[in-house]
């Protein structure tokens, strides 16, 4: 992969899309987090200390689908603006910021942007254009730089205007930044260098969003441990009584026909042979420990229980690559937290004996922080529906624009 270092950036402006979708506070609208603006200032420090500029673009939210009650845009919600003073902060720059990011003011900002500086423009989507990967206001934003780098893997599965239609704009000049090339590597680190045992974990709430996942994935795993609420519609499809845990009715079959699919490959598909029941979808709703063939009614499975834990740790110790993606139960509810903590233990125990472990896709990563083992795992990716999309074999428009001529 073409990275930033790769080029010399003296003298040029370099126009990088950031993901600079940062989590705001409701009241103070003060960022809440800051790892994305963190994850990219390695990028942006090489081009600033090549002796180049840079020129950040991103969105922050959904502003057109989050107007305000007189249908204008919701400016002070939505403004990259809150990004500028971390950005100074974390870099030690001077960080301008254009109040549009078309128009006379972002193109003289631009224009008039030292070696050294940095110039944020405004949130990317104000423009309808951006989601709608539009050429021409791609066009119109290419203009303001030299070299093209994308260093937003969260949003590398949109084909949007400044994501990958951009790129077009930038022949022989446009590389990708390090998060996207770290993202990258790891995630093919699993898929084509895979040492065996390979065992992907799967969890959450609903198969049909783990659907093309879990096809993708029996073509190349050791194992498959299933767990979570999606657990539960394989097991009514095995016939089993599961009271009123999670089940997508319209799944039944298809959960039948991985089952099987998994069987012809030599796959060893897991599901959980106990659960944590309660009476209520609560913290303090009643709970017990039952086997998975009978769950009574009115009682529904919120966590795998200690014997399936136990048999996912065991598989989990041996294994050489680990891809987990979704929890294993609420785990966001300390009585039913159990489970995803215990697949946790064994992952970070395997990454401790050589095994290499990603983690991703939003609720994982939650969870791995949840329980301070960020450190104790290889990789925890910033993806989300990026890293899962790479998962499911698509090609990301993000990657594929960089890599086209
Ligand atoms: P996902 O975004 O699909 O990975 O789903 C994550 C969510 O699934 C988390 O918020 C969990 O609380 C939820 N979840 C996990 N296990 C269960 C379960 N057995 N029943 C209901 N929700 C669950």
């Amino acid at each position: 992969m073409k990275t930033v270092d790769a080029i010399n950036f003296a003298g040029k402006k370099a126009l990088v899309r950031v993901d600079f979708n940062v989590p705001l506070d409701k009241k103070t609208l003060e960022i809440t987090d800051d790892a994305r603006i963190k994850a990219t200032i390695p990028t942006i420090k090489k081009i600033l200390n090549d002796g180049g500029s840079c020129i950040l673009m991103s969105h922050l939210g959904r502003p057109l689908k989050k107007l305000k009650e007189d249908g204008s845009l919701d400016i002070e919600k939505h403004t990259l603006k809150h990004t500028v003073s971390r950005t100074a902060e974390l870099t030690g720059a001077t960080v301008h910021f254009a109040d549009d990011c078309l128009g006379e003011e972002a193109a003289a900002l631009s224009n008039n942007l030292q070696p050294g500086e940095i110039l944020i423009l405004e949130n990317l989507r104000f423009y309808k254009e951006e989601e709608k990967g539009d050429p021409g206001f791609a066009e119109r934003l290419s203009k303001y730089g030299d070299v093209y780098v994308n260093d937003a893997f969260g949003t590398a599965h949109r084909a949007h205007a400044s994501t990958a239609v951009i790129a077009q704009f930038f022949p022989g000049a446009k590389c990708f930044g390090y998060v996207m090339a770290k993202e990258v590597a790891n995630a093919k680190k699993v898929m084509n260098e895979t040492v065996r045992p390979f065992t992907a974990i799967t969890g959450g709430a609903k198969v049909s969003d783990k659907l093309l996942i879990l096809e993708n994935l029996i073509d190349k795993v050791d194992n498959l441990i299933i767990g979570g609420g999606m657990a539960y519609t394989f097991l009514k499809a095995m016939g089993y009584e599961i009271g009123s845990s999670l089940c997508e009715e319209d799944r039944l079959s298809l959960c039948l026909s991985l089952i099987d699919k998994a069987k012809a490959k030599g796959v060893n598909l897991m599901l959980p042979v106990d659960s944590v029941v309660a009476d209520a979808f609560s913290n303090e709703a009643n709970a017990k420990v039952c086997d998975n063939k009978q769950i009574e009614s009115g009682w529904m499975g919120l966590d795998i229980g200690p014997a399936a834990a136990h048999d996912y740790a065991n598989v989990i110790k041996q294994s050489k690559t680990i891809l987990w993606n979704g929890p294993m139960g609420v785990f966001e509810m300390s009585s039913f937290e159990n489970g995803t903590k215990q697949v946790a233990i064994a992952v970070a125990e395997a990454t401790e004996n050589g095994a290499f472990s990603l983690i991703g896709g939003g609720d994982s990563a939650a969870a791995v922080a949840k329980f301070g083992f960020e450190n104790k795992v290889s990789y925890v990716s910033t993806g989300g529906g990026a890293l899962l999309e790479y998962f499911e074999g698509k090609e990301l428009p993000g990657i594929q624009a960089i890599l086209t001529n």
